[in-house]
């Protein structure tokens, strides 16, 4: 029998991640380049084909042996015509018909998908949120993402475009966002804000890596400084827990890694702030996958989209 792999994509901020997965989806071999050159569309959509194209060659891979590629991105996406709207750090970058023109470049099938729905699937089908009907994933970094399960499905919404947490509203005057609203939840508890918070309490060069192992070491002003955004991130939680009555709220990304302050400081906001039936019912976790969730969920798009 002939293998089949599939070639899975996360395109973050910082880094373009490649990974080649096998037919259990189990990561085989990773590669990750440096998205700062890739500073315009051209120069992305090129970036993005030249990677794959090495990739394939640096795995001495058959086209023959891949099944497709699949790409999760850092916005609004179509995920059934492969049009990306939007891309919040790339100027210009307005409805691109990604899917159609990486398949003439790379010739493989292309799937793609907006990068937190990936991990949230990626999460339900085998980490965190497996078994549990009812999820809502985070993802805690330069922006702060979100997917929803609703009855074991993933829930788009009518532009692919749910569970966009970051985005609610807390503050009616509060700081610009990048979305164009003020007052996002992202504002509050996005890294920017975070390390610009996180240098002012210890001093300019510190790390938010070294601001969790300090309160791993139960430092007061570690303990405090994740408290308070465990409690932000947990008022904007309370009301999503009385709307959807979840199972499951898996947390991810950089800031997950504060520990066990932060996650409590989230429960005991939901336990005093939300309806108390929602609130004793719903788990709040750490994601299972890491930084692999997007390329594994990626996997999962790719099998889903040629099995229909
Ligand atoms: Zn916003």
């Amino acid at each position: 029998m002939v293998k089949k792999f599939i070639i899975g994509i996360d395109l973050g901020g910082t880094n373009l991640k490649c990974a080649l997965l096998d037919s259990r989806l189990k990561i085989k071999a990773k590669s990750s380049v440096s998205t700062k050159s890739f500073d315009n569309q051209a120069k992305l959509i090129c970036g993005i084909s030249d990677t794959i194209n090495k990739f394939i060659l640096d795995q001495r891979l058959s086209r023959s042996a891949i099944l497709g590629v699949g790409i999760g991105l850092p916005g609004p996406v179509d995920t059934l015509k492969g049009v990306v709207h939007f891309l919040p750090n790339i100027p210009g970058w307005r409805e691109v018909q990604l899917k159609k023109i990486l398949e003439e470049k790379i010739k493989l099938p292309v799937f793609m998908d907006n990068d937190a729905k990936l991990m949230t699937q990626a999460e339900h089908k085998q980490g965190a949120a497996k078994n549990y009907k009812n999820v809502l994933c985070l993802t805690l970094g330069t922006g702060v993402g979100g997917g929803l399960i609703i009855n074991d499905l993933i829930y788009r919404g009518l532009d692919n475009s749910a569970g966009e947490l970051g985005h609610l509203p807390l503050n009616e005057n509060g700081p610009l966002c990048g979305c164009g609203a003020r007052g996002c939840l992202e504002t509050y508890i996005g890294n920017k804000k975070i390390i610009h918070d996180a240098r002012k309490l210890f001093g300019p060069k510190i790390t938010l890596e070294e601001v969790s192992a300090l309160a791993l070491k139960n430092d007061r002003k570690a303990v405090d400084f994740w408290s308070g955004i465990g409690k932000q991130l947990g008022l904007a939680l309370s009301g999503i827990v009385n709307l959807l009555n979840l199972d499951l709220i898996v947390i991810g990304g950089g800031v997950s890694c504060a520990g066990k302050v932060l996650f409590e400081s989230i429960r005991c906001t939901i336990l005093s702030r939300a309806m108390p039936l929602q609130a004793k019912r719903v788990r709040i976790v750490k994601a299972k996958l890491g930084v692999d969730a997007g390329i594994i969920g990626a996997g999962y798009l790719v099998r889903e989209r040629l099995e229909k």
